[in-house]
């Protein structure tokens, strides 16, 4: 599926990432960041990438990474490309020679202790908290002193002393002055890498033209805007959109479990919905109802996201969720009524009945049994039922029987209103309410409705 960029000029199928670590399950606040990278890259042709970002073995797991991928399934969300950050360490091991050859990348010998308390003496003059370089005046001696006593190189990339500019495609002209900042620790003592070199590394490689991510990650931006540079790349476009926050005014984490995509979906939430209100939420796009994603991506718009936070509220979640469950087309729902053995002639009209009066896409099982299973009719007074029995007309039966019907008790009993109608709800379905009993009659046939009634 590849369209012209018409209304972005000069932008030529670009390439977009979702980088979750595998270290939990994803929320719906991640599912807004997947989202919104999918529907850029949809709506301009370009390409959706996958990435786990796992290069913390310790807190990464299989199980993670797989559940991930089921919950991106379930929103629709399927990418063009996957791959893990830990099948890739020979290119953030070439990236880093190729940083130390540049002089940009030195090794520093502080324990955490004396960073400690380097930083509270700097606090205490009054002066900011930023790593002093001192390591960058070790001489080769006092290097191979300090690892003689056992001590292991932690490396810091060092920062240009410039202002870092962008034109953020959702806030708008941005900068850092990197003079403000540490230089960032890019590799650990036991050679381990953080995140920042293996996702520069990656984009780079993966020919990502935009990063669309949180607004938690603006902070990142001018080191990895250097980063690029250092490794003989031009940065790509980035936006960072606001964040989903709780009803509680909590943000959302993946530790708690809180709003999992997991969790939301075992509560019955339709997909449309969660991806709904995960990607419209704090923009200027109404939350509202969709048939399908395409739909909802057709209504994408990253100039659309605001720039305050994005409040989340689990009412209007569960309020969306039913209104589109009830506007969901037989076609779409096939599949799932046929998991539940809802098929034949009758699933189609049975679906378009019944789908109005669903509260959660499950409740549906219920209302198959009672056009085709058993139930406990509540038994009509027997006038009425003599003339429901003799009124009840030959088949084949429509939509417009059960007027018909009803028309004719109504002349031999006197009955109307819900002195007629409801007493012959009962008997039919044994529920006090549900789908209009038109086109429910006509699916339960003659010979239940007779056998229902009658007995
Ligand atoms: N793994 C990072 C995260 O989940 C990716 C950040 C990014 O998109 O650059 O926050």
């Amino acid at each position: 599926m590849t369209h012209p960029a018409h209304d972005a000029p000069g932008l030529f199928a670009p390439v977009v990432r979702f980088a979750p670590s595998p270290t939990g399950r994803i929320h719906i606040g991640n599912a807004r960041t997947a989202l919104l990278n999918y529907f850029f890259a949809r709506k301009h042709g370009g390409q959706f990438i996958l990435r786990f970002d796992d290069t913390d073995s310790e807190r990464s797991t299989e199980e993670y990474a797989l559940g991930i991928e089921v919950d991106l399934e379930w929103l629709g969300v399927a990418p063009d490309r996957k791959f893990r950050q830990s099948e890739r360490f020979a290119s953030y091991d070439a990236a880093a020679r190729k940083l130390r050859e540049a002089g940009r990348l030195y090794p520093c010998y502080e324990t955490p202790e004396e960073l400690e308390r380097k930083r509270r003496l700097q606090i205490a003059r009054g002066a900011p908290p930023v790593y002093d370089r001192a390591a960058l005046q070790l001489t080769a001696a006092e290097r191979s002193a300090l690892e003689a006593s056992g001590r292991r190189p932690h490396w810091r990339f060092k920062l240009a002393p410039e202002i870092v500019r962008w034109d953020d495609l959702i806030r708008g002209d941005s900068h850092i002055d990197c003079a403000s900042l540490s230089d960032p620790v890019l590799v650990r003592e036991d050679g381990s890498y953080l995140y920042t070199l293996p996702s520069v590394a990656d984009d780079i490689d993966s020919g990502v033209t935009h990063i669309i991510r949180g607004e938690d990650h603006v902070t990142n931006t001018a080191v990895q805007v250097q980063l690029f540079r250092a490794l003989g790349a031009a940065a790509p476009h980035f936006a960072h959109h606001n964040l989903l926050i709780g009803a509680d005014g909590q943000g959302l984490s993946k530790r708690t479990g809180a709003l999992s995509i997991a969790g939301l979906r075992e509560a019955g939430v339709e997909s449309l919905a969660v991806a709904a209100m995960a990607a419209l939420t704090g923009s200027s796009i109404a939350v509202q109802p969709v048939h399908s994603l395409p739909e909802l991506a057709g209504l994408f718009d990253l100039g659309a996201i605001s720039r305050n936070s994005a409040r989340f509220d689990d009412a209007e979640l569960q309020a969306l969720s039913e209104r589109v469950l009830h506007g969901l087309s037989y076609e779409s729902v096939r599949d799932r009524l046929a998991a539940l053995d809802i098929v034949g002639f009758k699933a189609e009209p049975f679906w378009l009945a019944a789908r109005g009066n669903l509260a959660r896409f499950s409740d549906v099982a219920e209302w198959w049994s009672v056009i085709g299973g058993e139930i406990q009719p509540e038994p009509l007074e027997s006038d009425f039922r003599s003339a429901a029995l003799s009124a009840l007309p030959a088949e084949p039966w429509d939509e417009t029987t059960w007027s018909a019907w009803t028309g004719a008790v109504k002349q031999a009993t006197g009955l109307k209103g819900k002195a007629l109608f409801h007493p012959l709800r009962l008997a039919l379905t044994g529920r006090e309410a549900g789908p209009e009993l038109a086109k429910l009659l006509p699916l339960i046939g003659r010979a239940k409705a007779l056998a229902r009634i009658g007995g």
